[in-house]
């Protein structure tokens, strides 16, 4: 990449997936001058880390109407974005760009090559060939608007620029932010999301690693309820695992206020109503007489060492035979399989969400061109926006559909009409 002189016709700040998408973009549609800077030694660090090393690049859920209900901040004001640029054409966007992404069981993307590597060197090849030049270890401190037009730009190493349009692409970082509100922003107070459960103490702990699908939670916290259905893991603090992951996401603001305290029901039943288990049970007192409870669970995907731990705490004794099972004992089993209920104590201790809820308000940005509604000129794309999905592609997907719309509205107001 060579370097050009002042002033560029646009700088993106922040070189993560939304900000390498909207330069990208912004230089195939005809741009030239196009700057990315980024303060660490290295581009898209998030992507490098993200799902577990094999990048979770995008959802295989076509319907704008549909992903829209995949973000707990953003949800149905996406619905814009999403029908100009959604899952159907990011998928193509990369295959085009030389990178093929497969599609797992449950509807996850990934790189055929399964690792995160070959997204960054898809994104970092179609940079260079369009001509973006890139600056690392170079993080924008400062930025206002020209009184000649465009900005001006100072540098955290001490050098200033100037550019006719800027991109600001910081993700979650607060000197994006800062910058964001030095321009005239205000913000939606970041929080996380995304992140697993604590209970102190904890009364799953000998369960830990234990996965049960599927599970029903509800939350309760700061005065509301939220529920979600799906795989959990039993951990040593507590509880993690898709399902849990997409309730911290709804509930990550109503959990903020409440200082991360809450009542936790889960329903390990699968889904059954209690008609369903009194049946079940007494299928199992015909057919399994003579089984000791402890070796024969009521239906093969509850886990036996739950199933065990469930039987303890009702005190029943594990060489029991479900034809001596009582009928006080067999309505404790099917209450603790409905309605288990923990005492929320905190997040998880490892600060391992993945994401931040809040940022810039999306009603401060023209949609159609992430174009700030404040600042001519300013455009704000990716995590930096109060947008966040839940896990499976979602987040990714955000930051392509903003970066691409940011990209094509720059080029496109740009050329000469
Ligand atoms: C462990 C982990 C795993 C994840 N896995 C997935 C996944 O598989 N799928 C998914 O969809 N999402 C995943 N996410 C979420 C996803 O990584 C983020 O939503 C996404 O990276 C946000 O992109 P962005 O471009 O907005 O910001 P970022 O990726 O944070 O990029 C912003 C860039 O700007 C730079 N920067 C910040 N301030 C400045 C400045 N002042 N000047 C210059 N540069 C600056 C930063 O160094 C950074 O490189 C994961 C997140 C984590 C933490």
């Amino acid at each position: 990449m060579s370097s050009k002189p002042e002033p560029w016709s646009l700088v993106v700040a922040g070189g993560g997936p939304a900000g390498f998408m909207a330069a990208i973009a912004a230089a195939e549609a005809g741009q030239q001058g196009v700057l990315v800077l980024e303060s660490t030694p290295e581009p898209l660090g998030k992507v490098l880390i993200s799902g577990g090393g094999r990048c979770n690049v995008t959802h295989a859920c076509w319907d704008p109407r549909e992903l829209v209900g995949y973000y707990p901040r953003g949800s149905r004001a996406l619905r814009g974005p999403f029908s100009r640029f959604a899952t159907g054409d990011a998928v193509a966007w990369f295959d085009e760009h030389g990178l093929a992404l497969v599609e797992e069981a449950d509807g996850r993307m990934f790189p055929r090559a399964n690792r995160s590597t070959a997204v960054i060197q898809c994104l970092r090849q179609a940079a260079q060939r369009a001509g973006v030049v890139l600056r690392t270890s170079e993080a924008l401190q400062g930025a206002a608007p020209s009184p000649e037009g465009g900005f001006s730009l100072q540098l955290r190493s001490g050098g200033s620029l100037r550019a006719e349009r800027l991109v600001l692409a910081t993700g979650s970082h607060p000197s994006g932010r800062r910058l964001a509100q030095g321009l005239g922003h205000g913000l939606e107070a970041p929080v996380p999301s995304l992140f697993t459960l604590a209970f102190k103490p904890n009364p799953l702990l000998p369960l830990a690693g234990v996965v049960m699908d599927p599970v029903d939670l509800e939350l309760e916290t700061s005065g509301q309820r939220f529920r979600q259905s799906g795989p959990v893991l039993i951990t040593h603090w507590g509880l993690s695992g898709p399902a849990t992951l997409r309730l911290t996401a709804f509930a990550a603001r109503a959990l903020h206020q409440s200082g991360y305290r809450g009542q936790l029901r889960v329903d390990w039943s699968g889904g059954r109503s209690l008609a369903q288990l009194e049946e079940l049970f007494s299928q199992c007192r015909q057919e399994q007489v003579r089984k000791q409870l402890s070796n024969a669970r009521p239906w093969p995907a509850l886990s036996r060492r739950l199933w065990q731990h469930l039987l303890d705490q009702q005190g029943v004794e594990p060489d029991r035979r479900w034809a001596d099972l009582g009928k006080r004992q067999q309505q404790g089993l099917i209450e603790s399989l409905r309605r288990s209920t923990f005492a929320v104590a905190g997040r998880g201790p490892f600060g391992e969400e993945f994401v931040t809820a809040g940022g810039v308000a999306l009603g401060e940005v023209n949609l159609a061109t992430m174009e700030s509604r404040r600042v001519p000129g300013l455009y704000l794309v990716g995590e930096l926006l109060d947008v966040d999905g839940v896990t499976g592609g979602f987040n990714f997907q955000h930051c392509w559909s903003s970066g691409w719309l940011a990209g094509q509205a720059i080029a496109a107001a740009s050329s000469p009409t």
